[in-house]
């Protein structure tokens, strides 16, 4: 024997060692899925090949396709196709170590739990491509020839550390045949019956032919090219899990899209049921798959969706697009760009639509999705007030039931002379509720806008206006009511209120307080919007408001907060008792030391720490003051 007949030994990388621990000794029921992803990487073989061909200029060397060879006898199953094949050195690197960050994700969580039997039911989601061969058998060959090498190579092992490859003396066909040495009791990955019913259930849209025996198994014709009226709802329901890999799993909604000018495509895009981002999952973006004339271009192509509608899943395939460019050439063909813009028109209208027609599926959509989709408004695709016009928020006026509220809703009932769009956040609804700054909305019956999440008040403040209408937070300093229609005992009151004298009065003890609460604040002035509480603190204007700035904080702990603006209710009785107290000048040292303690009320109010020790000190001194008005005779 010469030493290039000798198989050379290697070791498989660490992971993969794990991986294949894992996947010989599982119990796993679901082993179909192995024919899947063999199925899938024939078809990329397939599709790597036909692009180096056409990247070359020469022709595709006969006809595309992927064979299944079954043999009863010998319990060995081939997968074949006569693709792009792979080098002695492409068999070590890619079936050595691990490529595919999904076989990475599997083990993380697999080798999480500590039970012995790791619970492998998301291998079908994260999809462990050629390793899962050894779920099925106990000893794999790959005989693989690239089109530019006379000879082929045989990569073998049992799914132990070890892997071997040899040269192969006799002829091979251009591409790869994986012979799955089947495990005992597996008999049933020979029975053709069985094998066409696995294709047909995973591989039915696998874009190259697949044979069984002769007999082309998935033979139907993309249901992304037929007429909608022809497209059952059973097969929209199996391309999707074919896409998706989520078997069962009904999307929320799906779009089928045909045009013939200025250019031609075809299209189907789906809105899955759940958002994994949410989920932590990290960010989900798959892409599309893109074909030209029937042939995939790429199956996760990012750039045709705008990044708000990256949750979308589905298939583009147009007449007018180039096959043999790349990636990058992509992205600057007309066509492509035309096409991003339509396809983006396309599925902002059906959100319209179904907002209109199915406002409760529109609204579970929205629930799962609208955490992506409100990134638009920050998109300058253009569509920014198309986006704008599909956010949706609580707020005051459906507050108990479960609708929430879009920007259109809310100016269509507007208040008379209502000349701003008014929001309140806060880290939960009830946080929101309280807030002393809403009381004037809720005595004045003006609906404000309830956010929870300080990403959506990012989002207002970036879209600033709507309909004409400034967005503003009900402690912005720039708050603009609409005119009161006041009832006359209100009118009384605030007479009474605004006299000379009171009015004379609240100024001197406005002054005072200002003074003794020096750079702590920005300024100290009478309320316009408290009805019953004493004090409460508003933001200068254009800051943000506090929850935001309380966030940032967290997450930023040099950042500064915005000095406040301390607002006094002329109407509260103790604002009224301290401002009669301010004409005699002995009591000024105590009103100094009430509005310390108004000003620290304020902060806790609005979710802000106050000096603890300072306040404690003070509150004990009022304390002591108090009781010592009292009597300590028993009478
Ligand atoms: P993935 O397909 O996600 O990359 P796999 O572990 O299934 O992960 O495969 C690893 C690599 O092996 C592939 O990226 C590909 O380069 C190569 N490969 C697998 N099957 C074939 C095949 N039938 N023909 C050519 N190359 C293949």
């Amino acid at each position: 024997m010469t030493t290039e007949t000798t198989p050379q030994q290697y070791t498989f990388q660490a992971e993969i060692r794990q991986l294949l621990q894992l996947l010989s000794h599982s119990l796993y029921q679901n082993r179909e899925i192995t024919i899947r992803e063999l199925i899938s990487n024939a078809s990329d073989a397939l599709d790597k090949y036909r692009y180096q061909m056409l990247t070359q200029g020469q022709q595709v060397e006969g006809e595309l396709r992927i064979t299944i060879e079954p043999d009863k006898e010998q319990r060995v199953l081939v997968i074949r196709d006569n693709g792009i094949g792979m080098t002695q050195q492409e068999l070590i690197a890619n079936l050595g170590t691990i490529a595919r960050s999904g076989s990475l994700e599997f083990l993380k969580q697999a080798k999480g739990r500590d039970d012995q039997q790791a619970d492998l039911s998301l291998i079908g989601q994260f999809g462990v491509g050629f390793y899962s061969s050894f779920m099925l058998a106990d000893r794999v060959e790959v005989l693989s020839r690239t089109a530019s090498d006379s000879a082929g190579w045989r990569w073998e092992s049992t799914g132990d550390g070890n892997f071997s490859i040899s040269p192969v003396e006799e002829s091979l066909e251009r591409g790869t045949s994986i012979r799955l040495h089947l495990k005992e009791g597996m008999d049933e990955f020979t029975e053709p019956v069985r094998l066409k019913y696995i294709i047909r259930k995973y591989s039915t849209f696998v874009p190259h032919s697949i044979y069984l025996d002769g007999e082309h198994v998935n033979d139907q014709p993309p249901i992304w090219l037929e007429p909608k009226s022809n497209v059952t709802e059973e097969q929209y329901q199996s391309f999707y899990e074919y896409l998706t890999h989520f078997p069962g799993q009904k999307p929320i909604w799906h779009l089928h899209l045909a045009a013939d000018s200025p250019f031609q495509f075809h299209s189907i895009l789906y809105c899955p049921d759940a958002n994994l981002e949410r989920m932590g999952f990290g960010r989900t973006d798959h892409g599309l798959h893109l074909c030209a004339r029937r042939i995939l271009v790429q199956n996760d192509n990012r750039d045709l969706l705008p990044d708000y509608l990256r949750f979308l899943r589905g298939i583009v395939d147009s007449a007018d697009l180039p096959l043999n460019v790349s990636r990058e050439a992509l992205q600057d063909n007309t066509v492509f760009r035309k096409m991003q813009k339509v396809i983006t028109r396309k599925v902002l209208d059906h959100l319209d639509t179904l907002a209109e027609e199915q406002a409760e599926t529109y609204e579970r959509f929205y629930r799962e999705f609208g955490v992506i989709l409100r990134e638009g408004v920050t998109n300058n695709d253009g569509n920014r007030d198309r986006v704008a016009a599909l956010l949706r928020f609580g707020s005051t006026t459906s507050t108990g039931t479960s609708t929430l509220v879009s920007l259109n809703t809310y100016c269509d009932r507007l208040r008379e002379g209502q000349e701003q769009i008014y929001y309140a956040c806060g880290t939960d609804q009830n946080a929101v509720l309280r807030d002393p700054n809403l009381e004037v909305f809720r005595k004045r019956n003006l609906e404000v806008l309830l956010l929870t999440d300080p990403a959506d008040e990012y989002v207002l403040s970036a879209l600033g206006t709507f309909r004409d209408k400034a967005i503003v937070s009900i402690d912005a300093a720039d708050l603009k009511l609409p005119p009161e229609t006041e009832t006359a005992e209100q009118a009384k009151e605030d007479e009474a209120a605004k006299s000379p004298e009171s009015s004379a009065r609240l100024d001197t003890l406005i002054g005072l307080i200002r003074e003794s609460l020096g750079e702590q604040v920005q300024d100290v002035r009478r309320s316009e919007r408290l009805t019953e509480s004493v004090c409460c603190l508003v933001n200068s204007e254009g800051s943000m408001s506090t929850t935001m700035q309380r966030i940032l904080r967290m997450n930023a702990p040099d950042f500064e907060m915005r000095r406040m603006v301390l607002e006094l209710n002329p109407q509260a009785p103790l604002v009224q008792r301290l401002a009669d107290l301010a004409v005699n000048t002995d009591n000024h040292a105590f009103i100094r030391e009430c509005g310390r303690q108004m000003h620290a009320n304020a902060m806790i109010q609005a979710g802000l720490a106050p000096d603890g020790n300072e306040m404690a000190a003070r509150l004990q001194e009022f304390m002591l003051q108090l009781a010592s008005q009292k009597s300590a005779l028993a009478l």
